[in-house]
């Protein structure tokens, strides 16, 4: 078996961590790949306590502290009601999700709901996603009632 080791052919490795075929560059020369490699950075940080005080909505570690906040958009008891109702005589009225959920955006400033891009979903043996948790496969803020 010949590797070729130039920047175009470098030779396949497995990430330590998660598993799928990487480079050694990918990881810093490491064998992670690059977002276990970014990952195990971040926790290095958090474990030298440099999030502290400032938790960073990447770290795995703080996203597990729950010392993220989840993004938010406040609303006013009556407001609120006002979006249901909304919502309600859209849906019987078949209105298409995208008019909703432009209508939301303009009148009610809740952006839509995006897909997650976790790890998490490509892998099957994974049955939790702190980046969207606790929706399963979408993102985006939550609604609250004030
Ligand atoms: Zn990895
Ligand atoms: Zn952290
Ligand atoms: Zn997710």
């Amino acid at each position: 078996m010949s590797a070729r080791f130039n920047g175009h052919n470098q030779p396949k490795i497995r990430c330590n961590v998660c598993h799928k075929l990487t480079t050694p560059n990918a990881g810093g020369g490491t064998d992670l790949c690059a977002k276990c490699y970014h990952e195990a950075g971040l926790e290095n940080e958090h474990q030298d306590g440099e999030h502290k005080g400032a938790p960073n909505p990447e770290c795995p570690m703080c996203k597990e502290a729950g010392t993220v906040e989840p993004k938010e958009v406040t609303m006013a008891r009556g407001r609120a009601a006002d979006l249901i109702d909304y919502v309600r005589v859209a849906l019987a009225n078949r209105t298409l999700p995208d008019i909703i959920e432009a209508h939301l955006k303009d009148q009610f400033g809740v952006e839509p709901l995006k897909r997650c891009d976790g790890e998490a979903h490509g892998n099957a043996h994974i049955d939790n996603c702190g980046t969207c948790m606790p929706r399963w496969g979408w993102t985006g803020p939550r609604i609250k009632v004030t």
